[in-house]
């Protein structure tokens, strides 16, 4: 079996010239731009735009890093480029007023682009999800280059590489999805369709300083001082787990990523390349650039009769609940819900915080990643 090859970049901090000099080595070593994207492509950039914050929150890929891979196609040539996701909480444009990120875009010519209109596609193949409404620009673009933040997440522990596809799902109808793939497996095997559907070129991770706790939008900061690039978003996410002492195999998109033949999460199967060429193995990696004490869940699963009921019952599950204290009534966890009947809602009027109605609770856990004062939690 061909191996994946992560490129590890070790980056201290954002400073513009270093992060886009280790970008273009970490190109190189993938066989450089041209290999993989057609002058005469139109691109689209995915970044995590999960929803408007400070670029310090560690919330949304850093504009220094879109702005490294902007400036690496212009002076490659690359005319036809533009920047969009479908984001949690706002739209395109507004989530990047203001981060920086419009003023690299702006340099570089590049359009940020708000999806205008959700198409829907056929797929047969899917293994898991047989249709997907996507936006009609999305499915304009020629190449699809991911951007991802290394964040962690409520449903699925980690988000990297592969849960930054979820932008690929037009608008409301990422609400929808929840509800079609509630469980972590179903909502990860969906994931794995959506990427196989899209097949973006190249996944980006920016990693210098990634998410931590009560991610992918509440979340405390800490550095990992490090970007990781790869064409296979298993492989990826998969060092990006072993990175934070986090099994690769606990990861539903890891797991369910290489059995349904997306990518490699074996790291027998996995090359990593640091920026002067030198292989390293994926355990020396973790000695030199790991964290152990990086905040994530690592409670292994286990799978008997016990667990069976308890899930059946809906009893001993992870369920989120709000920091009245915290809490400013703001009801866009309400309107994050994707149940039609509301799981979470003002019952007790709205001078007071919503209240959950775990009965009706799928563990999405939109609410929480959508809270912007981090008042929500989950236990
Ligand atoms: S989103 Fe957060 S702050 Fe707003 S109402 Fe819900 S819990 Fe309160
Ligand atoms: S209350 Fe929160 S976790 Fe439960 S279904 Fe609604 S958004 Fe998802």
């Amino acid at each position: 079996m061909e191996k994946s090859r992560v490129i590890l970049l070790p980056c201290e901090d954002y400073e513009e010239e270093k992060v886009y000099n280790l970008m273009k080595e970490g190109l190189d070593l993938l066989g450089g731009i041209s290999r993989l994207i057609g002058k005469e492509e139109k691109i689209l950039l995915k970044p995590n735009l999960l929803k408007k914050a400070e670029i310090e929150k560690a919330v949304i890929t850093h504009p220094v890093v879109v702005g490294a891979f902007a400036r690496i196609l212009r002076e490659e040539g690359y005319e036809n480029i533009v920047l969009a996701d479908s984001c949690g909480n706002g739209t395109t444009k507004k989530v990047i007023k203001g981060t920086g990120m419009d003023a690299y875009l702006e340099k570089y010519g590049i359009e940020a682009i708000d999806f205008s209109e959700g198409v829907h596609v056929e797929y047969p193949e899917g293994k898991q999800a047989k249709e997907f409404v996507m936006p009609k620009e999305l499915l304009e673009a020629d190449c699809v280059i991911s951007l991802s933040k290394m964040k962690t997440h409520a449903l699925e522990r980690i988000t990297g590489a592969v849960k930054n596809s979820y932008g690929f799902v037009y608008g409301r109808n990422k609400a929808i999805g929840h509800t079609k793939y509630p469980s972590a497996d179903s909502f990860a095997r969906m994931l794995i369709d959506l990427n196989q559907y899209v097949k973006p070129r190249l996944y980006v991770m920016d990693g210098i300083v990634a998410m931590e706790g009560n991610g992918p939008g509440a979340g405390d900061p800490v550095p990992m001082k490090v970007m990781l690039m790869s064409t296979d978003p298993v492989a990826l996410d998969s060092v990006f787990a072993r990175l934070v002492h986090l099994k690769p195999q606990l990861v539903p998109t890891n797991y369910h990523g290489e059995k349904m033949g997306l990518g490699n999460s074996d790291e027998a199967n996995i090359q990593v390349l640091l920026p002067d060429g030198c292989e390293m193995s994926v355990e020396d990696a973790v000695m030199e650039y790991g964290n152990p004490y990086f905040n994530v869940d690592r409670t292994e699963i286990r799978h008997n009769i016990w667990t069976r009921m308890a899930k059946a019952l809906n009893i001993f599950q992870k369920k989120p609940y709000i920091d009245g204290e915290k809490c400013i009534r703001c009801g866009i966890c309400v309107r994050s819900c994707p149940v039609p009947e509301k799981a979470v809602d003002f019952r007790n009027g709205k001078e007071n915080p919503p209240v959950y109605d775990y009965k009706k609770c799928i563990r999405c856990f939109c609410c929480q990643e959508m809270c912007p004062e981090k008042a929500i939690k989950v236990k």
